[in-house]
């Protein structure tokens, strides 16, 4: 049973709705990551074993000896923590201060290993300790020395072996910087436990923000937005700022120069950050679409960050005195402003922006809390702020994956994108091939004769539907078209095989043809299994009993789209159409060039034919002759048996002119009963041939009318061209002469123009 094709194909396609193609889909829908909240949580998760493994670290019972701090007099800047381990200075110039630390070394010692001063590292330019005939080394935050290892987190301070009891020493601290200086006494192997901890800590917070930067480099190659660029930027500014705030900077080889703005350059490099990320979270959250007030509110805000780092980077000492309050500010105004435009975001359904925002607010928490906490008898200030660079970590990390599921939808869009330009130039390609076709019909079928129309018609059909549908063969059958049956096939090497399906399968066939819808149906052949081919059947819309149809066949079981029939209907429709307008076009034509009545030319004809056969007479130094022919007495035939009659009469007569005359020899009529003939190649001698051929020839006519015979005889007047008439009109009007005085003779004679009438 061969398969109907369904509505579309009988709407024609041409202009209805867009058919699916089997097996492409258009309905690519975007797919957002549907497990935002279980992903976030997992981050969460893992923020959580950041957050244990910091704490962690800290709890660690490390066997420390408690210690105690006091102001040396006369400082008044700093400041004791309140359970007075710590050492709190300001910001400021840069001043030396002084701090005493009284702790008590156990008497009895049962290993050997000795104790050690760990002072947290903060950002002082120098840090030592003394008592009165040992001194410490000098430390410096900005200036690491090379055995202080890697990564450190501390500055130590190793004792001498022997000392026992109460211990007093004095600590000398100068910054310029607000620092919190955390003082712990412990055994060296469990200092060295401390740092093995802070070394791995940063080393991943490092890492992870390298390899962020470069995840984000690579993306923005690969996705070509701006955003991924940005947060490259974001990621090489936090890990910069990371380090430098916790002293590893300063230990590299070429980054370690940046310790010539000491602190300056930790707030240049905080300013550049925080200008960044704002940048990264208004284009994450498309501020600058939603909000573009605000949008441009952190464009400027993010410039004056830009100008405060570069101020800093100048290095003018009188920056240390407002760098701190004014930094301090920049940073809280920029963090509000981050949440800010992420919670907006995240209102407005921005993926993954919830936890982003969630992310953000921790981060700020975090890092309010390190400054708080530091102050009162909480845990070491070093180990809050790698928890609060952990956290920024985890934003980052949610950031980046939010950023990766938007690729996805970059890729959509993509595929989108090319998926629709395909099919609208699927769409122009097919238009081109109608409008292409439908002129080419116009233009060549009409100056064809009307046998060829069909044909040529065909083949143009067959030529432009090839390329748009590919196709094994294709072949036009047409039966009793225009009087006649016509087989067109391309390639013209299917033709045998046209010829043998039409000869097995013509009733089927037409039976399909006459159904008048298009349908599909797989070919078999006993000799194999299978479907070998598949074949399209389209009607032609042809007035019976004439039929015919537009046969395609495609190898293999792959069918036709209905898209592909319904612009083999559409071309095969647009093709009759253009056949029959052009059979009319060359009938109308004929109709004003032909007398209606004899079907021989008329008189505007024979005029052009006149001219035109003179003109080649006189080039080409040949004769050629004219002939008038009357008809004798013919008012009389029309006044005894009607005008009929006499109709009757001057088409038999124009007949039979037209029977005597040579193939190319022109008849005319030239008006009422009155006929022209034109000899070209002729001179007197066989025009007079000629004309008593015309004249016998009629009155041997056997005619009647209505039972009664009729006889009939013209007089034929014949002049020749002489060498001077250039225009037809001076032999026109010698022949006509020489018909008036065959008139005159008696009629029924042929009579030769001589060279000049008189
Ligand atoms: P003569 O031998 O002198 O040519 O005589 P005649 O009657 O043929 O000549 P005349 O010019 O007096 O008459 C021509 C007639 O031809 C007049 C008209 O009735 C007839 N006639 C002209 N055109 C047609 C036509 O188209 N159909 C018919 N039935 N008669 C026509
Ligand atoms: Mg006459
Ligand atoms: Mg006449």
């Amino acid at each position: 049973m061969p398969g109907r094709i369904g509505e579309v194909m009988r709407d024609g396609g041409g202009g209805g709705a867009p058919a699916l193609m089997p097996g492409t889909s258009t309905d690519v829908r975007a797919h957002r990551m549907p497990h935002e909240w279980p992903f976030a949580l997992g981050l969460a998760l893992l923020l959580g074993v950041f957050v244990a493994s910091v704490l962690g670290a800290v709890q660690d019972t490390v066997r420390e000896v408690p210690v105690r701090l006091a102001l040396a007099a006369g400082d008044h800047g700093s400041s004791l923590s309140s359970d007075k381990r710590a050492l709190l200075l300001p910001a400021g110039r840069v001043v030396e201060r002084h701090a005493r630390l009284h702790f008590s070394l156990p008497l009895s010692s049962e290993d050997h290993a000795r104790w050690v001063v760990w002072v947290g590292r903060d950002a002082v330019e120098s840090v030592s300790l003394s008592t009165g005939g040992w001194t410490s080394a000098r430390r410096s935050f900005f200036a690491p020395d090379s055995d202080e290892g890697i990564l450190p987190s501390g500055f130590q301070f190793p004792l001498p072996g022997e000392w026992r009891g109460d211990v007093a020493l004095d600590l000398r601290v100068t910054s310029s910087q607000a620092a919190t200086l955390r003082v712990r006494v412990m055994r060296e192997n469990a200092a060295m436990r401390l740092e093995q901890r802070g070394a791995a800590l940063s080393a991943a917070i490092y890492a992870a923000l390298a390899t962020l930067a470069l995840l984000t480099l690579a993306l923005s190659s690969a996705a070509r937005d701006s955003i991924f660029l940005v947060f490259f930027g974001a990621a090489v500014a936090a890990l910069v700022l990371l380090a430098a705030e916790n002293g590893h900077l300063y230990q590299l080889p070429l980054l370690g120069v940046a310790a010539i703005w000491r602190g300056q350059g930790l707030w240049a490099a905080e300013a550049l950050f925080l200008a960044i990320t704002l940048q990264l979270l208004s284009r994450y959250a498309g501020t600058r679409r939603t909000v573009p007030d605000l949008a441009r509110g952190i464009d400027v805000f993010a410039m004056g960050l830009a100008g405060l780092a570069a101020l800093c980077l100048l290095g003018f000492d009188a920056v240390d005195a407002w760098i701190s309050p004014v930094g301090v500010l920049a940073w809280f105004v920029a963090a509000m402003t981050a949440l800010g435009v992420v919670a907006d975001g995240a209102r407005r359904g921005v993926q993954m922006a919830w936890p982003i925002a969630l992310l953000v607010l921790a981060t700020i928490l975090v890092s309010i809390g390190v400054d708080f906490l530091a102050r009162g008898r909480w845990y070491d200030p070093v180990w809050l702020r790698y928890l609060w660079q952990s956290v920024l970590v985890v934003t980052g990390v949610v950031l980046a994956v939010g950023l990766l599921s938007r690729i996805g939808e970059y890729r959509n869009q993509r595929d989108r994108d090319r998926l629709a330009r395909a099919d609208s130039e699927r769409r122009m390609r097919r238009e081109a091939a109608r409008s292409d076709l439908s002129a080419m019909l116009q233009s060549r079928l009409r100056t064809l004769s009307a046998g060829d129309v069909e044909w040529a018609g065909f083949r143009l059909l067959l030529e432009h539907l090839a390329p748009q549908v590919p196709v094994e063969f294709a072949a036009l059958m047409a039966y009793g078209y225009q009087g006649q049956d016509i087989v067109a096939v391309l390639p013209l090497s299917h033709q045998p095989a046209v010829e043998d399906i039409a000869a097995r399968r013509l009733l089927p066939l037409k039976r399909q043809a006459a159904n008048g819808i298009p349908l599909q149906q797989p070919v078999t052949l006993p000799t194999h299994q299978g479907v070998v081919a598949m074949e399209a059947v389209i009607p032609l819309a042809i007035r019976a009993p004439a039929w015919g149809a537009l046969l395609l066949q495609r190898t293999g079981g792959e069918g036709f789209s209905t898209e592909e029939l319904a612009l083999a209907g559409d071309l095969a429709r647009l093709t009759m159409a253009g056949i029959e307008q052009a059979l009319a076009a060359i009938a109308l034509r004929r109709s004003a060039e032909v007398d209606v009545l004899t079907g021989s030319m008329n008189r505007r004809t024979i005029d052009q034919w006149l001219v035109r056969s003179f003109s080649e007479a006189d080039r080409d130094r040949q004769p050629i002759s004219v002939l008038f022919v009357d008809m004798d007495h013919f008012k009389a035939i029309n006044d005894r048996f009607g005008h009929a009659c006499g109709d009757h009469c001057l088409r038999q007569v124009a007949a039979t002119l037209r029977g005597a005359l040579a193939d190319g020899d022109l008849l005319g009529r030239y008006g009422g009963e009155e006929f022209i003939a034109v000899l070209p190649g002729r001179g007197g001698a066989a025009g007079r041939v000629v004309g008593e051929d015309l004249r016998a020839a009629v009155e041997r006519m056997d005619l009647s009318w209505e039972g009664q015979p009729i006889r009939l005889t013209v007089s034929v007047g014949v002049a020749t061209r002489l060498a001077g008439d250039g225009t037809p009109a001076a032999t026109v009007d010698r022949a006509d002469k020489a018909l008036y005085a065959a008139k005159r003779d008696g009629r029924n004679r042929v009579m030769v123009a001589p060279a000049v009438f008189c």
